[in-house]
């Protein structure tokens, strides 16, 4: 057996490699320099040119680019008319913004528990927590794999529930042959460096629904109106007037930034496709790890993965995940957790929620790792990881 790194062998490779990584080119970088050359560097053109790809390619009528996913998230539940009082259910396994957003509008995380395979929020969990208070769900499509829509709208209409996706994982992904970003009531994006595509920081959220788009570009735009042909009419003041209407927020997206989010949409489906090469290699290769579970797939998502978690069969190793996750920082093989359950955070615990709220989505958690996945790993990148994860799994079997 081949000694471990972490006590004194050679690692598996020379070069660190990360978990997530962007992938910006020269056509990227030309296109931000053309823009800031320009007349425009926010709120020109090139933010509008960004809306209307982004509906070609999510297949919504309607999208609001913003500052990051957290404000798209933000912005939708702004729109869904979310106040204090309301209840919001949401996953405790996703990064804490999808909880956040419920709370900077007073309103109240409910966290359903997650499916033990999928990783996905639960439907019949969901159903489990509906009160008459709750008003809206925020399902999280788990390492870009889409939630059981299906479900999920069923037990919304049923309820009359907002449904709101947070795709932040999943730019690229199909349900049932439909483009995420289309399905949900409103659907929002992430476009920060470890997602599939980058603008630096950077969000968006879709809609089909003409009222819930006035009501996302009020939010995201301090409230302001300016539509031209309306105050014409209605006002003597002329074209440049301007009126607020609702508290709204600073959330623009730049122009720069939405011609590098241009540049790099058309590499989405080499992205993806690159993306799933990777994940089938993986699947493939820990098929016959026994201490090594991997995420299911559900056969109505044609997955775009953002993350590809390891699950460690804690029973069968003798080592911790903190020692198997250090072991494989050893071998140059970073590893990162995603998440930690959002309400174990110490903001959440002290305003009551407990521990064991969840305990399918807790007894993830404490196997799980994610091991680098981005397009531009080369075929020895992989190949290294791989050799990395059998190495550690050996020298710590049972
Ligand atoms: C990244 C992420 C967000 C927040 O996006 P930012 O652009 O970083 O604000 C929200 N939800 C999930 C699931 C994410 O992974």
């Amino acid at each position: 057996m081949e000694k471990l790194a972490i006590l004194g062998g050679k690692p598996v490779r020379e070069e660190k490699i990360y978990y997530g990584r962007q992938w910006i080119g020269d056509d990227d970088v030309e296109a931000v320099a053309s823009v800031l050359k320009g007349d425009y560097i926010t709120c020109g053109p090139s933010v509008e040119a960004l809306e209307k790809k982004l509906c070609e390619v999510t297949g919504a009528k309607y999208a609001v680019a913003v500052c990051n996913g957290t404000a798209a998230l933000h912005c939708a539940c702004i729109a869904a008319g979310l106040k204090e009082g309301d209840e919001v259910i949401t996953t405790p396994l996703t990064f804490a913004a999808s909880a956040n957003c419920a709370v900077y509008v007073g309103a109240t995380p409910v966290f359903a528990d997650v499916d033990p395979e999928t990783y996905n929020i639960d439907p019949d969990s969901i159903e489990a927590h509906i009160t008459e208070k709750t008003k809206a769900v925020v399902a999280v499509d788990f390492t870009g794999q889409a939630v059981d829509h299906d479900r999920i709208r069923a037990i919304c209409d049923k309820h009359n529930l907002i449904c709101i996706i947070d795709a932040a994982h999943a730019i690229g992904t199909k349900y049932n042959g439909k483009p995420e970003g289309s399905i949900g009531d409103m659907t929002c994006f992430s476009f920060h460096p470890v997602k599939t595509i980058t603008s630096g920081e950077g969000g968006a959220i879709t809609t089909n629904d003409p009222e819930l788009y006035k009501k996302l570009h009020l939010a995201s735009q301090h409230g302001i109106v300016r539509t031209p042909d309306e105050f014409v009419e209605k006002n003597p003041e002329g074209i440049w007037y301007y009126e607020m209407q609702t508290l709204g927020f600073n959330y623009r997206m730049t122009d720069f930034q939405a011609a590098l989010l241009i540049s790099q949409l058309k590499k989405l489906p080499e992205f993806s496709k690159r993306r799933h090469e990777i994940v089938k290699k993986y699947d493939e290769a820990f098929k016959d790890v026994p201490e090594i579970i991997v995420q299911k797939e559900i056969p109505q998502s044609d997955t775009t993965r953002h993350l590809y978690i390891i699950q460690l069969d804690l029973d069968k190793l003798s080592c911790t995940r903190r020692e198997f996750f250090d072991a494989m920082s050893a071998e140059n093989v970073q590893c990162q957790v995603h998440y930690v359950p959002v309400y174990w955070f110490p903001f959440y615990e002290e305003r009551g929620y407990k521990r064991g709220l969840c305990p399918v989505a807790e007894k993830i958690y404490k196997g799980i790792m994610s091991i680098p996945l981005y397009p531009m790993l080369t075929d020895e990148d992989t190949d290294s990881v791989i050799e990395a994860v059998k190495k550690v799994v050996e020298w710590y079997r049972k």
